[in-house]
């Protein structure tokens, strides 16, 4: 067992500790810009961002309660893997900017100029901080299935015969990514296709279309919840989760 698997292991038993620490719901006010789409079937209160320790990044809002993606994702994965794996990243993103002109630039900017060279800890935490607010924004409650009626469910058609022939291919990706990575749905010229990325790598810094959807494959996604089983997790996201709201206001 790896020293990573054995201290996410031992972290589950502490989970709901850990949770009762958040602190209180913010206001409307406080949810953040760069939130997706309110979700039409959420009826909780948004969770909050847990405070990050300042500096020009700070942590998104979730667009939907911590116990919203259960039982797909449970809240004791979302208190890990928000409350402390992504708010992790906006806080080195913070320290490591500091004092330089990065903390002047937007995240994209920082992921984008970073990308491919030696300022290897900035590009990892800036990119990895723009993936999981894109992987938030592309789950809600009671979403998955079929992409609603329209142009992107007629792109879906061309690129991948039909919706059946989306999750298949999504599935293949998310499950094939040997290692820590990303699953996307991407749009080029209007064609649809599925990437697959490594670590913290994106289509955006790759230069491969323009993102839609993502489901992130990182084991601390859903080893708490699935264990090894990544591809039970794929699939329970794709069939429950995905925003397509979110994808089709991505696909313009
Ligand atoms: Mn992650």
């Amino acid at each position: 067992m790896s020293m990573s698997r054995r201290r996410l292991l031992g972290h589950a038993a502490v989970a709901t500790a850990a949770l009762a620490t958040l602190p209180a719901l913010a206001g409307d006010k406080d949810q953040g810009k760069a939130i997706g789409p309110a979700t039409a079937t959420s009826t909780a209160t948004p969770a909050a961002a847990p405070a990050a320790t300042g500096g020009p990044f700070s942590l998104m809002a979730l667009p939907y309660a911590d116990t919203d993606l259960a039982p797909v994702i449970s809240q004791g994965t979302i208190g890990f893997h928000y409350g402390k794996h992504h708010l992790g990243y906006v806080n080195k993103l913070n320290e490591l900017v500091a004092g330089k002109d990065w903390e002047k630039k937007s995240l994209a900017d920082c992921m984008k100029g970073t990308y491919g060279t030696d300022n290897v800890g900035i590009y990892n935490n800036s990119a990895q901080t723009w993936n999981h607010d894109f992987y938030w924004q592309s789950l809600k409650k009671a979403g998955g299935g079929a992409c609603p009626t329209g142009k992107l469910a007629d792109a879906i058609k061309a690129a991948f015969g039909d919706q059946a022939g989306f999750a298949t291919e999504l599935a293949k990706a998310a499950t094939g990514q040997f290692g820590s990575g990303w699953a996307w749905l991407v749009a080029k010229d209007g064609k649809l296709s599925v990437a697959k990325t490594s670590n913290a790598d994106n289509p955006v810094v790759l230069n491969v279309g323009t993102p839609l959807l993502v489901i992130d494959v990182w084991e601390h996604a859903y080893y708490l919840d699935y264990q090894n089983k990544r591809s039970d997790y794929v699939a329970a996201v794709i069939d429950k989760l995905l925003n397509w709201d979110f994808a089709i206001k991505n696909f313009g």
